[in-house]
C-alpha cells in the first residue's frame, strides 16, 4: 500500500481531534466514514484511497492556520494537497499556515488572476494553485503543471475538483466545511489520503 502523505505513525485508521483548547471531540458526532475506516469510492471520485481519514475541528482562523502550519512542517518533496470547500470557508487561511510551516515568510494570498503562485523562499518550493477560474484543463498544461505535480516541491490546489482528470493517483484531499449550528467560526476539516 502506498503511503504518499504521512511521515507520522498513523495509529488508528480514523482519528478525530481538535486543535487548541477544545479537547477531544466526540467520535459519535462524526459521519459513518469516521467509524468504518473505509471511504466508499464513488463513480465520480478516483479509487485507490488508503482509507486513512482524519477529521479535525477548528473553532477559529488561528486554529486552522495552526493545522496548516503543522502539515507544512511535515510535508515532503512531491506531495500534493487538494483543498475543497466553499468560498470563505478558510482555504486561504489553511494555505497560509502550510506556507508558514514550510518556512515561507512572503505573504500568501489567493491568486486572483493567476492560476499558479510559486514561493521559493521556504524549505521546499511551494506551488499554490487556485483553479477556481479555470475554463479548461488545457490551461494547466499551458502553465506547465506537470513540472510542479511531479517535481520536488509541495503542491496545494484550491478547487481541485475542477481538474480532477489530471490529478495523480495518490494525493491528500482536504475538505473544509462549516456547520452553522456549531457556531460561526467552527470548521470541520477532513484529511483523506488517497
Ligand atoms: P477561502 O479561501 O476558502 O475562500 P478564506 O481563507 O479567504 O476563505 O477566508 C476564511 C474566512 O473565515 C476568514 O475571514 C477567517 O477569518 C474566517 N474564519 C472564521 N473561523 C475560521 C476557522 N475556524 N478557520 C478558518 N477561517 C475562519
Ligand atoms: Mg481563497
Amino acid at each position: 500500500m502506498h503511503k504518499p502523505f504521512s511521515t507520522e505513525p498513523t495509529g488508528p485508521a480514523e482519528t478525530i481531534e481538535s486543535i487548541g483548547t477544545m479537547g477531544i471531540a466526540e467520535l459519535t458526532e462524526t459521519e459513518p466514514i469516521a467509524t468504518t475506516g473505509i471511504i466508499e469510492p464513488t463513480e465520480t471520485e478516483p479509487t485507490g484511497t488508503t482509507g486513512i481519514t482524519q477529521i479535525i475541528e477548528t473553532y477559529s482562523p488561528e486554529e486552522t492556520f495552526a493545522l496548516g502550519e503543522q502539515i507544512g512542517g511535515q510535508c515532503r518533496p512531491g506531495q500534493i494537497y487538494t483543498l475543497t470547500g466553499d468560498l470563505g470557508v478558510g482555504k486561504t487561511v489553511f494555505t497560509q499556515g502550510v506556507a508558514r510551516g514550510l518556512g515561507i515568510t512572503e505573504t500568501v494570498s489567493s491568486p486572483t488572476f493567476t492560476i499558479l503562485q510559486v514561493y521559493e523562499g521556504g524549505r521546499l518550493p511551494f506551488y499554490h494553485f487556485d483553479v477556481y477560474r479555470i475554463a479548461d484543463v488545457e490551461e494547466m498544461e499551458e502553465i506547465g503543471y506537470e513540472d510542479c505535480f511531479y517535481g520536488e516541491g509541495v503542491c496545494l490546489i484550491e478547487w481541485a475538483d475542477l481538474i480532477r482528470e489530471i490529478l495523480p493517483e495518490h494525493y491528500c484531499r482536504i475538505v473544509i466545511e462549516k456547520e452553522p449550528e456549531k457556531g460561526f467560526d467552527y470548521r470541520r476539516i477532513r484529511i483523506e489520503e488517497r
